[in-house]
Formats: structure tokens, sequence, C-alpha cells
């Protein structure tokens, strides 16, 4: 099986270095017509620079391959998308990859802080997502992959406006996965970890060395293509070579019966068994998430 992308049209946000140039590079050479996106700001999302993007479109082009730079903010998704159609005629694949960061302690976090990384990771997303959609169903083709972090699956020491806007992006590609599923849409999320600018003043240079995008982009690439043909709002923890799959695992539980008290002190009697995942399970759809003892769980069902 090869992995190809001819007359598909990828766009790639924040692509001008890191993560994201590497995704577009990869992309073209496997025949994508690629839309470079990238503002080129700082780190923490002052400033711009058309020549970020420039770049990555000079060396595709010179390899051989076909790209367009764009300079727009993703909180205006829909001119990136304009880019690809003017450019290419449709969209086929949107990498949610642009990013900043505000790192703080939450004492010290700032609303401005917390707002602008969310608006970038995650309204970003919403954004050129939202723009990206009719071409996906018009045409029953769409793949989105979003860019989470181990810091939005686990949390961060000073990433709490990070944190909350990498989870985002989880709940959102899972939500778009339902409702895409039948117009061959898939969505789904990377938590990556590779070298770049945002990492390399926070890791000692021998693990840096074994953190190249060149590890993560494969993922990328297979979710991005038309091999994917089932996997729809899934995570996915890519770095240093190591792929695995992140999913929710609910505990046995508890079921409380009529009788008994409901107060937080039977809760706490009780908090050891509420939390043995000796008896767990792994929920994926909403619908099947009411709790079967429910009195009327079957027409919530039905409901749903
Ligand atoms: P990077 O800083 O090299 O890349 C991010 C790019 O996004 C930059 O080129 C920047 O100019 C661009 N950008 C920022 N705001 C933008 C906006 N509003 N509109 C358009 N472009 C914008 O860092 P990277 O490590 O390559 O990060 C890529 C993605 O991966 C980010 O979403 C980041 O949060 C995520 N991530 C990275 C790591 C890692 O270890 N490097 C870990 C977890 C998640």
């Amino acid at each position: 099986m090869t992995v190809s992308f001819k007359d598909k049209v990828v766009v790639v946000t924040g692509a001008g270095g890191g993560l994201g140039k590497h995704y577009c590079l990869e992309f073209a050479k496997r025949g994508a017509k690629v839309v470079v996106n990238d503002l080129g700001g700082s780190l923490s999302g002052q400033g711009g620079d058309s020549r970020a993007a420039d770049v990555v479109v000079e060396e595709i082009k010179s390899a051989g391959g076909e790209a367009v730079a764009d300079y727009n903010n993703v909180l205006e998704g829909d001119k990136i998308i304009d880019t690809a159609v003017k450019a290419f005629g449709t969209v086929h694949v949107v990498v949610n990859n642009a990013g900043i960061l505000r790192d703080a302690q939450f004492k010290k976090m700032s609303e401005q802080d917390f707002q602008l990384v969310t608006d970038v990771h995650t309204n970003g997303a919403f954004k050129v997502t939202k723009a990206a959609w009719p071409y996906f169903r018009k045409q029953h083709y769409g793949r989105i992959i979003n860019t989470a972090s181990p810091a939005g699956l686990y949390g961060n020491f000073g990433q709490a406006n990070y944190s909350a806007a990498k989870l985002g992006l989880i709940g959102f590609a899972e939500t778009l996965a339902k409702e895409g599923d039948r117009y061959n849409i898939k969505a789904n999320t990377i938590a990556p970890l590779a070298r770049s600018r945002m990492t390399e003043s926070i890791l000692p240079p021998p693990i840096l060395e074994q953190l190249g995008p060149e590890k993560v982009a494969p993922m990328v690439l297979y979710l991005a293509s038309e091999a994917n043909t089932d996997l729809n709002g899934e995570i996915f923890e890519v770095a240093a070579g190591f792929y695995a799959q992140i999913r929710w695992e609910r505990s046995g539980g508890v079921l409380f019966k009529p009788d008994e008290s409901f107060t937080p002190e039977s809760v706490a009697k009780r908090i050891e068994e509420i939390m043995d995942f000796d008896d767990s399970s792994k929920p994926e759809l909403l619908k099947n998430q009411y709790p079967k003892m429910l009195n009327d769980y079957k027409s919530l069902n039905e409901a749903a």
C-alpha cells in the first residue's frame, strides 16, 4: 500500500517552521498541492513575517512540488481556505497545527494569556475547519488532524491555558468525527512531542536530538490519507518514533441502591470502589454512556 496525495489539496496551519513545515514537505513529496499557512509571529504570538511560509513554499517548489503561501491568522480561517480554493479549486485535508505558548503559573496567568492561547489553538482550528467543512461534505471526502498535546491530556505546570486549549481540540475532533462520518470526513487528533522552537529551550539537547519532526509526520500523513478508511475521532500520542493510541477508560463504577442515602458520606465510604478499574470499560459513544441503571434507559437511547 502506497500513501499518495496526488490530486489532494492539503492545508497545514502554522507551517512556517517546526512540525508544520515538515508535514508540508512530506505531503508535497507525495503529490499534494499544499497551502503553507503561517503568519510568522513569535512563539508568544506577536508580530508577523511572510517569510516563514515563503521559505517552505520555495523549498517545495524547488523540489518539483506544488505549494502556495498563506499569511493569514488562523482566526481568519475562511481566508486560508479561500487561498486553497483560489489556487487549487478545493480542500481535502486540514491539519490544525498553528500554535503559540504563553506559559505562566496559574497564579500569574493573565486573562489575555488564557484568551490568546485558546484563541489560536481552539478557535483558530474551529475557524479553519468551519470554512473547509462545506467542501468536505460536498465532495464526500475530508480529513482533519487536530494537534493536541500531552499537556492537554495530562496537564503541565505553567500551562493551564495551553492544556485547556489542547484538550478542547480533542472534544472538537470527537464530535466532528461523529457528524462527518457519513460524508467520509475523518477527524483525528495527535498529541506530539518534537524538536521545535517550542521545546528547544526546555528540553536538554540529547533528548531534543531524538525528537525529530520526521518521526511525527508519518502518523499525520497516514491519518490524512485515503488509506485511513476507519480511524475517526481517535487520539494518538506520537514522539521520537513512539506511536500509541489514547482512549478513555471508565471504572466499573458503583450503583447506589435506591434505598441507600445519597450523601457525601456514602460517597466517601465507597470512593475506592468508585475508582476501581478492575472491571473498567472503554466508552466511545455518548449514547452508550447512559448508565444502564437509568429507569428510562431505553427511551433515552432512542432519543439520542
Ligand atoms: P512552532 O512554533 O515551530 O510552530 C507553530 C507555528 O504556528 C509557528 O510557525 C507560528 O508562526 C504559527 N502560528 C502561531 N500562531 C498562528 C496564527 N494565529 N495563525 C497562523 N499561524 C500561527 O512549534 P511546533 O512545535 O512545530 O508546534 C506545532 C504544533 O504542535 C502546535 O500546535 C503545538 O502546540 C503542537 N505541539 C508541539 C509539541 C512539541 O513538542 N513541539 C508538543 C505538543 C504539541
